[in-house]
């Protein structure tokens, strides 16, 4: 089928402009310029512009953004959008991270609407931050799954660039699901909530340029790590592949219509990394923390005392395990590797 991509750009949208295209689909994704469309031509140069081709949408937070983009011959069969800023280097937690987020979502759905009728199915990058309720903190009774929502507020997005990364997801998802009741439009609407996304890297990235959710493992690599291993944070992570291929998959089928897909791999810890590292790539050991050091660890070292979670729609959708997270990293290793690690 025909799908417009947004972000294919980005880490997560790259792997799922590459899955989309092994299997078989042909892709317009938009990118912010003409350079980086280039640089993605560049990687497929066996693909011609009836397979791939590229949109310029320079920025999604503004009115009509996707007016053009979702115009196509022939027509779009589905649309998967990835486009959202995933970074807490900000200032402004309104322009920078909620404007983008929210606008840019009701904008392609707005365009899809009025521009686009061939569309079927529409599938959204959300987040597991749309759903973690981070205040209630270790929550072991607890087992997470697509009935869950964040209880973050559009005042209390603004008092920090963390707070207001799970803000933006959250509202923008809740802007989509709004979007769909009140409107309802010819398309079905698909939500897919990864947590932590790591794996190696396929878009056009520098050392320092790494996305946020894998540059922690740069920073291991670089040594940052050496005195003391930093808290987790969340302790749930998925594989890039498997985050990539359950937006295909979602999108190919209608099975999925109407839901949200919480896309859990499984547990990690900051300590699993080192541990990781230090098993596979002995040339780095030198920049590790001692084998002692115990930060990063789960609560009380023991995943049991952490919340649980349910993937069983997402491993239903996959049809096979998820990518281990040993492979996750020996393969986001030798990617950072590639780029001077
Ligand atoms: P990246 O920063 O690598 O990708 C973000 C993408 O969005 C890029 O293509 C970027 O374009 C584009 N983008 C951001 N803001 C704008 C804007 N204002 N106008 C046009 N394009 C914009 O991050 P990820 O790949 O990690 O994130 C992709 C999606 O996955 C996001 O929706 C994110 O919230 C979600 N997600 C990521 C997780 C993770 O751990 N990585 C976890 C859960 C969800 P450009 O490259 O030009 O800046």
């Amino acid at each position: 089928s025909r799908v417009l991509l947004t972000g294919g750009s980005g880490f997560l949208g790259a792997h799922v402009l590459d899955t989309l295209l092994k299997r078989g689909h042909s892709v317009v994704t938009t990118v912010r310029n003409s350079a980086k469309a280039d640089k993605i031509r560049q990687r497929y140069a066996q693909y011609d512009s009836g397979k791939l081709a590229f949109a310029i949408v320079p920025d999604i937070a503004l009115d009509g953004a996707f007016d053009e983009a979702v115009i196509s011959d022939p027509p779009f069969d589905a649309v998967i959008h990835t486009a959202s800023p995933y970074t807490f280097a900000i200032t402004d937690v309104q322009s920078q991270l909620l404007d983008p987020a929210i606008n840019g979502t009701t904008n392609i759905l707005l365009s899809i609407a009025a521009n686009a009728p061939s569309v079927r199915r529409v599938i959204i990058t959300s987040s597991f931050a749309a759903m973690w309720q981070r205040d209630r903190g270790n929550w072991p009774e607890h087992t997470y799954s697509e009935a869950d929502w964040n209880p973050v507020t559009h005042e209390e997005a603004l008092t920090s660039p963390a707070v207001g990364y799970s803000g933006s997801k959250k509202l923008a998802e809740q802007a989509a699901w709004n979007f769909m009741d009140e409107k309802k439009p010819n398309f079905s609407l698909t939500t897919v909530n990864p947590p932590m996304v790591f794996g190696p890297m396929i878009h056009d990235v520098t050392l320092e340029s790494v996305n946020t959710s894998n540059a922690r493992i740069r920073d291991v690599l670089a040594g940052k790590w050496k005195d003391s291993v930093p808290d987790t944070g969340l302790f749930l992570c998925v594989d890039v592949r498997d985050a990539a291929l359950i937006h295909v998959l979602a999108a190919e089928g209608e099975e999925m219509a109407g839901k949200r897909v919480m896309a859990v791999g499984g547990y990690y810890s900051n300590k699993e990394i080192v541990d990781i590292v230090r098993k596979e790539f002995p040339e780095y050991a030198g920049r590790l923390p001692e084998e002692s050091s115990e930060g990063g660890d789960f609560p009380g070292g023991s995943v049991q005392n952490y919340f649980k979670f349910d993937n069983g729609r997402a491993r239903g959708l996959l049809g096979s395990e998820f990518v281990g997270f040993q492979k996750t990293v020996v393969d986001l290793v030798a990617s950072l590797k590639g780029l001077g690690a």
